[in-house]
């Protein structure tokens, strides 16, 4: 048996942090959680000092194929299927090793984070757990065609995410609009019709698969929630000249449980926002906390591998991201926890620091319920209850 100590412990949910926690943990699973426990006799402990534990995180969203560089689609492109495999074994250990117990992958090519997740299961500590969507939906030349999901017509969708769901994926992502990645397409205006769209969730949810929406503009995050979609990542409201978080999208959110999956947070030291970007910045402040008091469910996650400035292992930006941008600290670890586990079908095991839960574990140097910026000091990674950091 092992036996975690640390100064304090957030569960993933409860906002009263636990004291002087002790933690046990056999077979993988967490056995308990005491305030001032003591060790039972013959537990191995471990003492992680100053440390905060927190519930792994729970990335939403990641890209385990793409590798963060200055050509992302050419070098995707480039690579053979063994080459790019073991790219993401890469980006899968750098994730881990931020913290990341579990990733939800939103675009691979050819199913190979299927494989990836098979790896993982076998061998936890060889990477996070992977949830893999496969290729995304995407119309012929739409946003990232050239990982090999285009589609169209009522017909030609429906048969894709049958596919999706006889090939074994944990979720169906469709690019609802165009994105910057790929020349040609546009990012601000849907590439789907309202009848492919809901064709492609009474799909999904017939085989009972979970559908997300790829949309950062507000025209195809309306177009989403309209026709049904699980969930919006992204969805920060973009209009071709501003950001308009609208209301009656946010209340129907909130009345149909459409989860905000947000993307925020990036290294620093990049380079400066494009202007057409950066005024877009107060904007964008204020609209998510018109989404944060119309009470739409929101989840942390980091779109890792996209852009140089996203690499694999980013996502405690994004955590820190959502506090500069308005949150809690508290709503923010839970975005990145127990709230993110919720979305993903995994609540019953991830997420969450409580007895019969994965003992998937993040410490960090001091205290994120009061300074985010803690998440950044990593002291500690258990994944099913070996430590990988
Ligand atoms: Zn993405």
């Amino acid at each position: 048996m092992l036996a975690l100590r640390a100064r304090s412990l957030f569960d993933g949910a409860c906002p009263e942090p636990v004291d002087r926690p002790l933690v046990t943990v056999e077979g993988g699973r967490i056995v308990s959680v005491e305030a001032r426990g003591a060790a039972p006799p013959g537990a191995t402990v471990v003492d992680l000092g100053d440390s905060t534990l927190l519930p792994g995180f729970v990335d939403t969203h990641v890209h385990l194929a793409f590798d963060a560089s200055d050509d992302v689609v050419g070098r995707v492109r480039r690579a053979g299927d063994a080459e790019l495999l073991e790219r993401m074994r890469a980006a899968g250990r750098a994730a881990l090793a931020a913290g990341v117990t579990t990733v939800r992958d939103l675009g691979d090519r050819g199913y190979l984070s299927l494989r990836l997740r098979a790896e993982t299961a076998a061998d936890p500590t060889a990477g996070p757990k992977v949830l893999a969507a496969g290729p995304p939906v995407t119309t012929p030349g739409g946003h990232c065609w050239f990982l090999g999901g285009q589609a169209e017509g009522v017909e030609g969708v429906r048969a894709a995410v049958r596919e999706r769901a006889e090939r074994g994926v944990d979720v169906v992502k469709v690019m609802v609009t165009g994105g910057d990645l790929t020349p040609g397409s546009d990012p601000y205006r849907p590439q789907y019709g309202p009848a492919e769209l809901r064709a492609a969730v009474r799909e999904a949810h017939r085989h009972e698969l979970p559908i997300t929406a790829h949309a950062h503009a507000a025209s195809g995050i309306a177009v989403a929630v309209a026709a049904g979609f699980d969930s919006i990542e992204h969805c920060f409201f973009l209009t071709d000249d501003g950001v308009h978080f609208d209301r009656r999208v946010l209340d129907e959110m909130v009345r149909a449980g459409v989860v905000a999956s947000l993307t925020l947070g990036a290294l620093p030291g990049g380079p400066p926002p494009p202007p057409r970007i950066a005024q877009r910045a107060p904007g964008m402040v204020a609209g998510l906390a018109a989404m944060r008091q119309a009470g739409v469910t929101t989840v942390c996650g980091s779109d890792s591998g996209v852009f140089p400035v996203k690499p694999h292992g980013c996502y405690p930006y994004s955590v820190a991201a959502m506090v500069e941008r308005g949150y809690t600290p508290v709503e923010a670890l839970r975005a990145a926890t127990s709230t993110a586990a919720r979305l993903c079908g995994i609540a019953a095991h991830k997420g969450c620091l409580a007895p019969g839960y994965d003992a998937d574990v993040v410490a960090v140097a001091g205290d994120p319920l009061t300074d985010i910026t803690a998440v950044h000091a990593v002291t500690a990674v258990f994944r099913g209850g070996a430590r990988v950091v």
